[in-house]
């Protein structure tokens, strides 16, 4: 895949969880594990390794490591997840 097809974009950090936006996958445990599975599962390309510097209230500074992950085409919208209901509660 060249750089001019990327068409979408996923960043992978150490610090944040979330779903795979191709599958149902739970990515955040583990960056490298992360990275292979976009690639090796989804297509991906990496596109950079870095770091990043974040803060909270009161405390010092730390390091997160982060990854691009290209694709040549954008995810699927997600299924919702929730399920709405039209139940009525029993009749009395
Ligand atoms: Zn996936």
């Amino acid at each position: 895949m060249e750089l001019s097809d990327v068409k979408h974009t996923i960043k992978l950090s150490s610090d944040e969880s979330f779903g795979c936006a191709f599958c149902s996958q739970s990515l955040g445990t583990s960056i490298d594990w992360d990275i292979n599975h976009l690639i090796q599962i989804h297509g991906g390309k990496l596109l950079h390794v870095g770091s990043e510097s974040l803060s909270s209230a009161g405390e010092a500074p730390y390091l997160a490591t982060v990854a691009l992950i290209g694709f040549s085409e954008v995810p699927p919208p997600k299924a919702a997840t929730a399920r709405f209901t039209t139940q009525l509660p029993p009749a009395s």
